[in-house]
């Protein structure tokens, strides 16, 4: 398969996720993330040329291109190796012991939970993650949190575009050790900087990433606006796309007063549709095999619904520093969990095993059309792929095909 040799190539065969990673490498004045709106995407705008060095390293750090992170690198002999969903110590069901936060938050109020307790604890000095904007409700932005508010008004799933890795060296700069909580893909991106920049593993004390099908782009959440008689993103002051409850309704307030409420399975499955990037289509790690803690929502049933379900987590611990995190979240009482075992996440994330197994041929299919494409290895796809028969292989191959033909995996540069 043909790879990227340029930061334009990326962002032009529809890789790019719009993590930010390469406006922190080039620096602003050079690369800077903007909005492409139609259709609401995050993507770098090359506002002078980069020299070669600094574009090679972007190759070798996008995690839109590069997943490749062998497991004995992270150095965690007790973990067992799932083929598709990768390195696991401990599984577990459970939530947010808080009461509170276990309600706002998107389903157990894990991440919050855990990241008030890494500050808390001593063990870092700030979270690294994602908000909304104060300035503008509906987008969000990248988040640092010192303290156990901030941490709170970060809670929520943010099904927008973000770019938490904007500024991930210039933090690196400030020499403090921190925590990262983000997609798979923001976390990849971490990884891939370790190669890069020895400071990586000695700031970046741990990883936590959610369980992640995708995103929409913010155009989808513009539309939710009008279909419930809001004019423009501008008369905005609040939105979630989820919590208080879970799933809990996408929320939006005006500045003069107005609520409104869309259901979470409306918002995403109602006859409108939606629209996402290509890249979350060839996501090989959907589950975020390079974290410390994988965090999912644990849904009854192997989805969503509207049902109120009281919002349970699966927690798995993949690092023996992370295993250890949990258990001492657990014994301080941050976590209410309860033992459970790999097979849980087969039962509550189904479409994550069908996608992690589909996409060996997905990637076949990028190669036989002539497209540049991913570089992803450490990932055990052709054994996923044994796993299922020449029939679903051959859809997965097609309908990639299909896609590439409709010219889905092309973007135009900012
Ligand atoms: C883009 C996206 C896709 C998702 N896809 C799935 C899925 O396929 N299956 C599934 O089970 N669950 C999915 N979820 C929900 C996710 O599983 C839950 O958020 C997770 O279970 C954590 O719940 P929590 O209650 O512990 O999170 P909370 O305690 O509410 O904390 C959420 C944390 O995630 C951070 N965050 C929120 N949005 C983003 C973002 N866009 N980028 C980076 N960081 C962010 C916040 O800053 C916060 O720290 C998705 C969430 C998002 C944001
Ligand atoms: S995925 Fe991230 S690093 Fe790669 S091009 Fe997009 S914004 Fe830049
Ligand atoms: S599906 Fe994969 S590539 Fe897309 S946003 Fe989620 S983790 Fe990133």
């Amino acid at each position: 398969m043909r790879h990227p040799q340029s930061l334009a190539d990326i962002v032009t065969n529809g890789l790019c996720i719009g993590c930010g990673l390469c406006e922190s490498m080039a620096g602003p004045d050079r690369v800077s993330m903007v909005m492409v709106d139609p259709p609401g995407r995050l993507r770098p705008k090359i506002l002078q040329p980069l020299d070669s060095s600094t574009e090679q390293e972007i190759i070798r750090a996008c995690p839109g291109v590069t997943i490749d992170q062998p497991m004995d690198a992270r150095t965690h002999p007790q973990a067992e190796i799932d083929t598709v969903f990768g390195p696991w110590i401990n599984v577990w069901r459970g939530h947010a012991s808080d009461p509170y936060i276990h309600h706002v938050a998107s389903s157990g109020g894990a991440l919050t939970a855990l990241g008030i307790y890494l500050l808390e604890s001593g063990k870092v000095d700030f979270i690294l993650h994602v908000a909304a904007s104060t300035e503008q409700p509906m987008r969000s932005v990248r988040h640092l949190s010192f303290d156990r508010a901030q941490v709170v008004e970060a809670t929520g799933s943010r099904y927008g575009p973000a770019a938490p890795l904007v500024d991930f060296k210039q933090l690196l700069d400030r020499g403090k050790r921190f925590a990262v909580i983000g997609k798979p893909c923001d976390i990849s991106a971490v990884h891939n900087m370790c190669k890069l920049d020895p400071r990586v593993d000695d700031l970046v004390a741990y990883t936590l990433a959610f369980s992640c099908g995708t995103f929409a782009d913010l155009n989808c959440s513009h539309a939710m606006l009008h279909r419930n008689g809001i004019a423009s993103e501008d008369e905005v002051s609040l939105f979630r796309y989820r919590g208080y409850g879970c799933p809990g309704p996408t929320h939006a307030e005006t500045k003069d007063g107005r609520a409104v409420d869309e259901a979470y399975r409306d918002f995403w499955y109602g006859p409108w549709g939606w629209t996402h990037q290509f890249r979350c289509k060839i996501c090989p790690d959907p589950t975020g095999e390079m974290t410390d803690i994988s965090v999912a929502d644990a849904w009854p049933g192997g989805g969503p619904s509207e049902e109120e379900w009281g919002g349970w987590n699966l927690f798995i611990s993949r690092t023996n520093k992370g295993d250890e995190l949990m258990k001492e979240a657990h014994d301080k009482g941050v976590l209410h969990l309860e033992t459970s075992d790999i097979s849980a996440i087969y039962e509550c994330q189904p479409h994550q095993a069908v996608k992690i197994q589909g996409m060996e041929a997905r990637l076949s299919a990028i190669e036989q059309e002539g497209q540049v494409g991913p570089r992803f290895v450490h990932l055990r796809l052709s054994d996923a792929a044994a796993r299922t028969d020449a029939e679903f292989q051959n859809r997965n191959r097609e309908g990639t095909r299909e896609r590439i033909k409709k010219g889905v995996n092309r973007e135009p540069l900012a």
